[in-house]
């Protein structure tokens, strides 16, 4: 028997298992994987648990009831991003209900999946199953997609269908946009701020870097537009400007970093090469040095088929047509290993990544109850 999900999501907050790329406030996801792994092996499932190599105290969790080639995958990551206990009501790590919402670290980004996503399962038995269901737990969703990228790196498809369950209100999502990193470094040289002609100043160079990044954005945004978004346009993120160590030296290093969302079909690296470009002729006949580089890769674009068997039955239980998102998941991972891939989840992606996230009890079941309708069409009634 499962606890109550009520009781699965209290345990999951309480267990910590923030990633992030900052070691300082990285940790391991095992615990949250270990109560995952624990409860699918009570209602059946064969559980094998995956190290990440290089990554200590990181893991993959892979749960199957069933067997053969088709059914269906319910994803989900274990992990939760780094948070300010200050600017939470409650302690993040202790389940708080108010008002019908669960309010903790990770309850709608998504642990509260996990205790929706069993429950589910747990109203069939095994012997019903014509086709498998498998349940996965990811490491490093936050950080690196780390977790997701060795299953895809290891090529085994475990069924037909997925559905990751991140927050999207109850509401299918097929199309999301890609996210990443680039960092930006102009270099000068340090000197006395008396005298201007003692060094050269980096802030100056990356003021013009700042006009020219600002009209190149316009023009992406004229040339690649999809309206099916909230925000049509590719976008472009000054997230942090550091440099410089003094008001009266003058400024020898500064960096920027911007976070870049492309619309589906950008190629990563073209857009990149053209960012270095720009900056290259933002500082021509200067006596700046520069450099450009992605730092990071967080997720990549992910447009699934609209047309589809799986499409069409998520919408009909959903009541409403699927949609698009503005923020990365795992799903070019998943789709990558040939599953028809959606997004469906319980919680608004608006709290996530906030103090006092919640997801409410209401969602929770509704959730349970649309995978379990799931289940039935693609795990039972499917030929
Ligand atoms: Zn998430």
């Amino acid at each position: 028997m499962l606890p109550p999900a009520l009781e699965m999501v209290r345990k999951l907050v309480a267990t910590p298992s923030v990633s992030s790329p900052d070691d300082r406030f990285d940790q391991s996801n095992r615990g949250v994987i270990d109560l995952v792994a624990d409860w699918a092996a009570e209602i059946g499932f064969a559980v094998r648990i995956e190290a990440l190599s290089g990554r200590s105290g990181k893991a993959n969790l892979i749960a199957t009831l069933g067997e053969g080639d088709e059914g269906l995958v319910l994803s989900g990551h274990t992990d939760t991003v780094p948070y300010n206990a200050e600017r939470w009501t409650d302690d993040p790590f202790v389940l708080t209900e108010r008002d019908g919402k669960l309010h903790g670290l990770g309850t709608a980004d998504m642990k509260g999946f996990f205790a929706a996503a069993l429950h589910a399962i747990a109203r069939f038995e095994a012997g019903e199953l014509r086709h498998p269901i498998t349940l996965l737990g990811t490491a490093d969703e936050e950080s690196t997609m780390n977790g997701a990228r060795a299953l895809a790196e290891h090529g085994e498809r475990f069924g037909r269908y997925a559905i990751i369950g991140e927050p999207t209100g109850l509401r299918p999502v097929r199309k999301h946009k890609g996210v990443f990193y680039v960092q930006v470094r102009v270099g000068g040289e340090a000197g006395h701020a008396s005298n201007p002609s003692l060094g050269v100043n980096a802030i100056e160079g990356l003021q013009r870097v700042l006009a020219a990044l600002q009209s190149w954005r316009d023009a992406i945004g004229q040339r690649h537009r999809d309206d099916e978004f909230e925000v049509p346009t590719p976008t472009l993120n000054f997230g942090r400007i550091r440099g410089g160590d003094s008001p009266n030296r003058i400024c020898a290093e500064c960096a920027l970093d911007l976070d870049i969302r492309l619309l589906p079909g950008m190629a990563r690296a073209a857009v990149v090469a053209e960012l270095r470009d720009v900056v290259g002729n933002a500082l021509r006949g200067g006596p700046w040095t520069f450099d450009v580089r992605a730092t990071g890769a967080y997720a990549d674009a992910f447009a699934g088929p609209s047309d589809t068997e799986f499409a069409g039955a998520v919408e009909t239980l959903c009541g409403c047509s699927a949609a698009t998102a503005l923020f990365g998941t795992e799903a070019p991972f998943l789709a990558e290993l040939g599953l028809q891939t959606l997004i469906l989840g319980a919680g608004d992606i608006a709290v996530a990544h906030q103090p006092d996230e919640y997801v409410t009890i209401a969602a929770i079941e509704r959730a349970t109850d649309l995978y379990a309708s799931l289940i039935q069409r693609f795990c039972i009634e499917s030929t």
